[in-house]
């Protein structure tokens, strides 16, 4: 399963500034399960909390009661870049030569490994293995006096995929970068303002949607409102296409779309591509169901539920190690024989990866008596790993940058297997003049990536 990286919210100009975050984070907890963390400010110092864990297990009314303020950044994180211990955790708090700030990052930059060495070599000293910490350095050397120039300053500098979130004294600063990879969203609360990754959380808190932060916009929140800046001239958008598929919660919309109807399309449009005779459609919970009731509407094919998701497996031990995936597919799904025995199923999934966690769902289903598995991918084959903030492994474990359908069929065991084409996918999901990220499936970086073969992590550098 692929892993989204990271989750930000921040909150200006709200006596519960902690509290909405923490909720914010509870909302965006799937983007993130590692780590977690919020940075206040009440205008006389900055107040953090950030430990490994989930949201829940993080926070309580003791220790949210001390994060005083109006004002506060919150992230969850899952690493792909440093790895996954206290030290990397968000938001992180520096002390800059334009003041205090705290910083809360979805996204990776491509040219960290440059900038890294460019900022070391003339004297930086790192404290983390975070992108983050390198837009911290690059905004405090900047000779701008103005916080916002010198962060546009810092932003022309770097490549790559980000949502951030900047807390000064004064301000809440919005920044997405120019493709507009990340998602993030602007919300009003009473007389104050939220920033999410997604829109799900402002439904958590009460707060209504106003609008998307725009490809390459720069916003500032303060006391005097809202100011938009553009400083970044106009590239292609290039919205990572996965938000729809996996990674955003249904509930959320996305540029005024609902993720749920979009992936019920994707399902849709897959029946129509990929039909086949069975006696009903399931889905792999959770990330699968709204495409298997599209599929489910489209074929007129009883729509059941043939496993069940158990939801309260820790993740500490579990995420993200190699060594017990085994146990993780084990005690996440399990089979309901009675629905499935003697019936021939068509099992709607998001995407296939390596192909092994497949291999042993089909596997599971046959041993619980099914008696044909059909298996349906709502993407088109992942054959190119990503570098735009989603965990992917090298190209060579994909399977499908190796093996055919057919072949990829046999691998896993299923009975049949069909793919969504990419045409199907870009016209279900198609919103003029939105244009998409579509690389893991096409090989078409929006940014030229100069190291393919291994993704960058400051960690071995530092
Ligand atoms: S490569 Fe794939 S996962 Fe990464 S940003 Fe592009 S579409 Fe999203």
């Amino acid at each position: 399963m692929l892993k989204e990286e990271c989750g930000i919210f921040g909150v200006f100009g709200h006596k519960d500034a902690a509290k909405l975050t923490y909720l914010g984070l509870y909302a965006l907890q799937h983007r993130g399960q590692e780590s977690a963390g919020i940075i206040t400010f009440d205008h006389t110092r900055f107040r953090t909390i950030k430990e490994m864990g989930l949201v829940f297990e993080i926070f309580n009314p003791k220790n949210l009661s001390g994060l005083t303020g109006d004002m506060a950044v919150g992230h969850v994180r899952y690493s792909t870049t440093g790895s996954s211990n206290i030290k990397n955790t968000q938001p992180f708090l520096a002390e800059t030569s334009k003041g205090t700030l705290a910083i809360a990052h979805n996204g990776n930059l491509v040219n960290a490994k440059e900038l890294h060495g460019q900022l070391k070599s003339s004297g930086s000293i790192f404290q983390t293995a975070l992108d983050s910490e390198i837009i911290i350095h690059l905004l405090s050397k900047s000779r701008e006096k103005n916080l916002s120039d010198a962060f546009i300053e810092a932003l022309k500098q770097v490549k790559g995929a980000y949502s951030l979130l900047l807390l000064d004294k004064n301000s809440l600063i919005a920044a997405r970068d120019p493709y507009g990879f990340r998602p993030l969203c602007l919300g009003k609360l009473d007389s104050g303002w939220v920033v999410s990754s997604e829109t799900c959380a402002f439904d958590l808190v009460g707060a209504s949607y106003i609008r998307d932060i725009e490809p390459g916009e720069i916003l500032l929140i303060s006391k005097d409102g809202l100011k938009s800046i553009k400083p970044f001239p106009f590239d292609s958008h290039a919205f990572c296409i996965f938000e729809f598929i996996y990674f955003a919660r249904p509930d959320s919309q996305i540029s005024g779309q609902s993720v749920h109807c979009i992936r019920k399309k994707l399902g849709k449009r897959l029946a129509k591509e990929a039909p086949v005779q069975a006696d009903l459609v399931m889905a792999v919970p959770d990330s699968g169901n709204s495409a298997a009731l599209g599929y489910a509407q489209e074929s007129g094919i009883p729509f059941e539920f043939g496993m069940t998701r158990n939801h309260y497996i820790g993740r500490t031990f579990i995420e993200p190690s190699q060594q017990v995936r085994d146990l993780e597919v084990k005690i996440k799904l399990n089979p309901i024989k009675e629905i499935l025995k003697g019936k021939r199923i068509i099992v709607v999934d998001d995407s296939i990866v390596r192909g092994t966690t497949s291999r042993r769902r089909v596997s599971a289903l046959k041993e619980a008596g099914a008696t044909q598995v059909h298996l349906r991918i709502s993407s088109p084959p992942i054959k190119y790993s990503c570098y735009f903030g989603i965990d992917t492994p090298q190209r060579r474990k994909l399977i499908a940058s190796n093996k055919e359908v057919e072949e990829i069929k046999e691998f896993i065991g299923a009975d049949s297997l069909g793919y969504l084409s990419m045409e199907g996918l870009l016209e279900s999901a198609a919103l003029p003049p939105q244009t998409f990220c579509t690389a893991c499936f096409s090989g078409d970086y929006p940014i030229k990536i100069k190291d393919k073969i291994n993704k960058f992590s400051l960690e071995e550098k530092t």
